[in-house]
Formats: C-alpha cells, structure tokens, sequence
C-alpha cells in the first residue's frame, strides 16, 4: 500500500501530515500527488469534496514553493468564500513547518484594504474567489505575473456561477503560468472549454465519491439567527412527539448547558460528553437503551460509543466543520433498513455549508419551514388523539373502576370529555404556544409554496461600469446580507444600475442591510420599484433599465426603520411575527 512516506515530498510535509494523524492517501492522493511531485503536468482531477482533493493538489503546491521567493507562485481559484477559507486553513497546517511560508486568502464580502495589506505582505500562495480577484487586480494591488501554477477548485461550480469570464480574464493575466490544475466533480462542456482553451495536453483523473450515501436519512434543515437556536431546538422537539434521538453539540460546554436546559423544562434527556467519567456514561447509556430518555445531547466524541438501532432522529443543534462529521452523525439514524431523519438547525450564513455536506452526501437537502405555534399544537393533539385510539388498558383496570367511572361521567358529553383530557395533557405546551414567535430566520418563510405576486423588483445604483456583472452582483449580495443565492432572480445588470427579485418579504431587509455597505467605494443605494417581477425602471440616471416604471418614494423604506428593523435583535424594535391559533 502507497504511504505518504514513499511519496518525494519534503520533509516539512510528511511531518505535518503525520502530526494530523493522516495515514494513508486517499485515492485521489494516490493517483495525483507522485506525478504531480516529480514530473508536474496539466491534470484535471474528477473528485467531490470529502475525497482529499485539497492535499491532493496543496501538498505538490507546496512542495514547489520557493519560500525565498517574495512573490505569488501560485493560485488557487474556488467559487466561494467559505470554501476559499477552507482551502487557506488546510492548507496552513499542512504547511505548518515550512517556516517563512505566507498563504493568503482574498474573497468579497469583506472589507478589501486588509486584504490588500495582506496581498502586500507578498504570500507565495493566494487562495480566492474570482470576484475579489479580479478587484485586485483592476486595484493594481496584486500581481500574478510570476504565478507558475494555478488551481481551478471546483471548476464545475464556478462555472454554474456564471465566473467563466472571471476565469479566462484571470488565467490570462498569467503569463508565466506553467502547470493548470483543473478539479471539478463533474465533466461538463464547459469544464472540457475551459481545459481546451487553456490547458496543454492534460491527464485525466477520477475517484468515485464516498460512500457515503444512505437513501433512508431524510435530510431537513431549518433556517434560524443564531439567539434563537435553543428555542427552535425545543420546537423541533415539541414538533417531534415520540421522539428517539441525539441531539449533536459542537462542544462539551453547549452539551451540557443544552441538556440542563431542556431537563428544566421537563424533557427527558441527559448530557453524555467527554468529561463525564465511564461509569456516569454508562448509565446514561442505559437509560437511554431503555428508552427512559426520549434523547442524549451528545459531542461528537462522546457519541462514538453509542450502539443503537432504533434512533429516529438526529439534531444538529450546530453544524460540524468538517462534511465528513455530518455523515457521521447522520449515519446514527435510518441504522439496519430503517428510515430516519436528520434535522440541522442552520443560520442564514451556514446554508452554503449545506450545500457542500449535500454534495458529499449526494442527497438534496430539505429546507423545512421551522413550526410555529399552530403546528406545534396540532401535531400534539394528534398524536395524543393516536395514543388514546391505540391504548390498551390492562382488563382489571378497566371492570375494577367501571362504575365509579361510569358515574362521575355519566352527564358529561363525550366530545366535552375529549376537550378536556386532550387540554389536561397538553395545557402547558398549549398555554407556551400562545403567542410563540416566526422563529424562521429572515424572511424566507412560505418561498417554496408559493411564488406567485411574492417578489420584489429591487434597483440598485450600480452596474457594469462598476465591474459587474450578473454572477458577481448575486455574490456580492450573498456576502454583504443574510441573502441565499438561490432567491435572487431574473438579475439584469445595466450601464450604470442592476435589477434583481427577491421575495417581497425580504426586501426590508435586504434593503437595510445593502443600504449600509458600499461597492469599491461606492455607496450603496438601493430602492424597491413598482415592477412587480417585471422590471422596468426610470431611475434618476436616465431611465437605464427602459423608463416605464417610477420608483416607490424611497421614504417608505428609509424614513422609519423599526417599520423593518434589524434581524438580528442588537437593539432594534423589531418584533417578529406572531402566530395566534
Ligand atoms: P477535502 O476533500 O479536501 O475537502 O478533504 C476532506 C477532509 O479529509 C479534510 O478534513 C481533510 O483534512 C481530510 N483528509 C484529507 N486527506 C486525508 C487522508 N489522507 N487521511 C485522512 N484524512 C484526510
């Protein structure tokens, strides 16, 4: 078997790779990292995420690097921010005992002069999104002029993107580039144009993806700000009567805070983490086995003992860094053919993050609206109404009572009776539920029921005379507001201003947010039009986008901001929606 110790590699790597605890290359590494060590050509490597492609193309870039050298040598290109990160910190640590070492990662969504600052610092590596690239570079902050080696990460994804364009510009501000280094999970037509048009005559690469797939796991994930994790934990669990499950935590600290919390309450649950000693442990474990807990609240490493078929459930209170974790924790439910369900409780920023465990796991993910009050109610009252239908009390129970029974009722009609069995077992989470809050983050409630009249037109007072274009306007957006990518719609980029859709409930905010940044210093204006989806609007530019439509007075949107308020509470009047039943 291939080891990393056989691969030509310098010693500074095969020492960080062994104090990561890796073992053995991963197929793709296998494949990939000897030719790229010794005899460097232009490859394109057919892998998922999950699969080791980051050390695959990071640890030859790295071997190549000339520390001495104060200038970029290579570049890794990724579709986005979160990913962009990624790479740079995987990158670090395997790089960790190459001193003088600088790997810099540039991406939007962030102030740009700290990022200049730290392009000046002259890294040999730079990670980034094309985007924020290609600013740079019209800034005249970075040179790639001695750039030997590019990457393309996830080159089918940048291309969906709408970053071709980007890509062509940027690797042909390369003129020194030698080795391309295309990876991407899928070949498509424009993978193979891009590797046409820029590549030399390349080897062709490919691993399957991870077995990781179980069609029996149901992936849900509810969309909530952060402050109100905990409550939309406990109505995903009031949501669930009936319940068995394990409830995930990122740290011990959140386990055991969590599981105090809900044992408060009255649920049935216990901690299990690290810092409980074997025996403590065991216990829980038994009670759990017995099904005197209806849940664990468990880290990651505490919950790699626990053996059980049956678990219905499994609660991402937080997401784990890393996808392979996911799948994981995920992999505890749905156990010996069953089925099962995976719930993650995400925030607005984490949905990218979904998107990467849903390609690893090669399953779509379901958005599920978190339930309100109402639904809580219902669901309880049904599955009470299921437990009595199906009770089977003992014989003597019921002859022994009979008639004491028979006479305290005997007046009382039988739909009165029900009504007040049903509230006697369920006043508490009927009486907590009365006026319980929307807890679904921003504003993306009812979008995949129904589109109809439910969006906004939105003009902004930037266009392609700014640098933009369709791809970069949703990117910026995404990285400047709690926006998902996939509710932008129908982005029509002008001379001088753009116009796109969102769903009218998020326009506020959007516009709120938007409305406090500014685009290469420029600042943000932005104002809802009267086009409803359609789009034609007469700005005070001339009439850019055809002049048929006047704006809204913008007053009704900036004059008095607790009429919208800010998501995230910090201070602001804004009172989420109520729900009545
Ligand atoms: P990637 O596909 O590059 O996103 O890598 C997925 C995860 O696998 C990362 O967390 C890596 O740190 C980890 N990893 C990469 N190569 C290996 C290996 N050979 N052995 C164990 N873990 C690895």
């Amino acid at each position: 078997m291939i080891s990393f110790s056989s691969f030509p590699m310098r010693e500074e790597l095969t020492r960080a790779i062994s104090d990561l605890g890796f073992e053995t290359p991963t197929p793709i590494q296998q494949k990939v990292i000897p030719t790229l060590l010794t005899e460097p050509a232009d490859i394109i490597g057919l892998a998922q995420t999950g699969t080791g492609k980051t050390a695959a193309y990071g640890l030859p870039l790295l071997h190549h690097t000339d520390l001495e050298a104060g200038y970029v040598q290579a570049l890794v290109l990724s579709p986005t921010r979160e990913l962009c990160m990624q790479i740079q910190e995987e990158m670090t640590k395997y790089g960790a005992h190459m001193d003088d070492l600088r790997i810099t990662a540039v991406y939007g969504g962030v102030p740009i002069m700290g990022q200049i600052r730290e392009v000046r610092a002259r890294p040999q590596i730079i990670v980034a999104t094309p985007g924020r690239l290609i600013d740079l570079l019209e800034r005249k902050a970075i040179s790639l002029e001695h750039v030997q080696y590019v990457v393309l990460d996830e080159a089918d994804e940048m291309l969906n993107m709408g970053f071709r364009e980007d890509i062509e510009l940027i690797l042909k501000s390369t003129p020194e580039r030698e080795f391309t280094w295309l990876f991407s999970a899928t070949m498509s037509n424009e993978v193979r144009g891009i590797a046409k048009r820029f590549m030399q005559e390349w080897k062709e690469y490919s691993v399957a993806a991870a077995n990781v797939t179980n069609e029996n796991i149901d992936h849900q994930y509810y969309v909530a700000n952060h402050h109100n994790r905990f409550e939309t934990l406990k109505r995903l669990l009031d949501f669930t009567p009936g319940i068995y499950g394990i409830i995930f935590t990122r740290t011990k600290q959140d386990c055991q805070e969590v599981s105090e919390k809900l044992m408060k309450m009255g649920y049935h649950v216990s901690p299990l983490h690290g810092d409980m000693d074997q025996k403590m442990r065991s216990k829980v474990m038994e009670r759990f086995k017995a099904k005197s807990l209806q849940a664990i609240v468990a880290t990651d490493v505490a919950a790699r003992g626990i053996d059980v078929n049956d678990i219905t459930h499994v609660i991402n209170y937080e997401l784990p860094d890393d996808p392979e974790v996911y799948t994981h924790r995920s992999g505890r439910t749905a156990r010996a053919g069953k089925s099962g369900i995976c719930m993650s409780i995400v925030s607005p920023k984490q949905i990218s993050n979904i998107r990467q465990i849903e390609k690893l796991v090669r399953q779509k993910f379901h958005k599920s609206d978190i339930p309100d009050g109402a639904d809580v109610v219902r669901k309880r009252i049904v599955f009470y109404m299921e437990q009595i239908a199906t009770a089977q009390p003992v014989a003597d129970f019921a002859t022994l009572f009979q008639d004491t029974i028979h006479e305290q009722f005997v007046d009382m009609d039988k739909d009165d009776l029900i009504r007040r069995l049903i509230w006697l077992q369920l006043k508490d989470t009927i009486d907590s539920y009365q006026n319980s809050e929307d807890l679904n983050a921003g504003f993306e409630r009812g979008r995949e029921t129904g589109r109809g009249g439910r969006f906004a037109r939105i003009f902004i007072n930037i266009g392609e005379k700014d640098g933009l274009n369709p791809a970069r306007l949703v990117q910026f957006i995404t990285e400047s507001t709690d926006m998902e990518a996939n509710l932008i719609e129908r982005v029509t980029v002008k001379e001088l201003s753009s116009f796109f859709n969102v769903p009218s409930d998020a326009a506020p905010f959007l516009i709120e947010q938007l409305s406090q940044k500014k685009y290469k210093s420029r600042k943000i204006r932005l104002e809802e039009t009267d086009a409803k989806g359609g789009g034609t609007y007469e700005g005070n530019r001339g009439g850019d986008d055809g002049g048929r439509f006047k704006p809204k007075p913008s007053a009704r949107f900036s004059g008095d901001p607790k009429s919208y308020g800010s998501r995230d509470g910090g201070g602001s009047s804004y009172k989420p929606k109520k729900t009545r039943y």
